[in-house]
């Protein structure tokens, strides 16, 4: 099969620790993909000579399928992050995609209520989303929730408004504790418990961002009556569940 390439053709430094990378394909074919999709990009091997290749979400929409971008953090010791600030224009990167089953599902969302919630880099995908074909003519019956820390400085709240113009479903914007705070969790709960409220129980969800929370929201949202089936999920990191301490049993 021949090497899929993307091609580099426009990059913008929006922040001190994050990019944004317009991309199309080499070949200058169209891009086709569905909002809430991912690409996995191949950036390089490392020194033992093992393939890089990161997942990253679709930020722009998908009417769009001329280019599309996409926004990384900068992670300081990580290896793709790391590469991908030094490429050029005109770079070539080979990829895969998109991915992502569960948007690019036609019978997703089902009509009713919707919820998009991201927590830190995974805002990309629910701009993504918000941008879409399938929730343009649903943002009324959507709520868009992102979760983000004080020091978080991926996507400026002036840069979302830009990006989304007319979009009358700004995502309503929390403060939320560090990754290595114990209370992240709970706080994130609290929250939603509080956005929800009596308000009808969402019927699709789309969660995305820290793992430790995302898998925490499902696990409420079917507990408050959403079908398991109707929510979408992808962990950009905290991807496994921390393994249980081991239990002693003492004798
Ligand atoms: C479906 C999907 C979509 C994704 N979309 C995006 C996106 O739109 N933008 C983006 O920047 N990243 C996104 N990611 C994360 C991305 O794939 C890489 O994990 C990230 O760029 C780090 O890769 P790296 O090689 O630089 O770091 P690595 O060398 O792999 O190591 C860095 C470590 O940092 C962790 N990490 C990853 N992201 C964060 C974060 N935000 N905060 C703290 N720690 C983190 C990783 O889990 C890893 O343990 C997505 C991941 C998935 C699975």
């Amino acid at each position: 099969m021949s090497q899929k390439l993307l091609k580099l053709i426009f990059k913008e430094n929006i922040s001190p620790s994050s990019d944004i990378y317009h991309f199309q394909r080499s070949d200058s074919s169209p891009f086709e993909f569905v909002g809430g999709q991912y690409v996995i990009l191949n950036t390089g091997n490392d020194s033992e000579g093992k393939a890089i290749k990161r997942a990253y979400s679709i930020m722009s929409s998908d009417s769009k399928t001329d280019s599309f971008q996409i926004c990384v953090k900068r992670l300081g010791t990580g290896k793709a992050s790391s590469i991908l600030p030094e490429l050029k224009l005109g770079d070539e990167l080979e990829y895969s995609g998109p991915w992502g089953k569960f948007a690019g599902d036609p019978t997703w969302p089902s009509p009713g209520f919707s919820l998009i919630l991201a927590t830190d880099t995974g805002i990309t995908s629910l701009i993504g989303l918000l941008l879409s074909k399938k929730f343009s003519g649903r943002l009324d019956s959507t709520t868009a929730v992102w979760f983000k820390t004080k020091e978080e400085d991926f996507i400026s709240e002036k840069l979302i408004r830009t990006i989304l113009p007319g979009i009358s479903n700004f995502p309503n914007i929390f403060q939320i504790p560090s990754i290595s705070d114990p209370n992240r969790v709970s706080t994130v709960l609290e929250i939603l418990r509080s956005i929800l409220g009596d308000c009808t129980v969402p019927e699709n969800a789309f969660l995305s961002g820290d793992g430790n929370i995302i898998r925490e929201v499902r696990s409420e949202l079917v507990r408050l009556g959403t079908l398991e089936s109707r929510i979408g999920m992808e962990t950009f990191f905290n991807t496994q569940r921390n393994p249980s301490p081991t239990l002693s049993l003492g004798v």
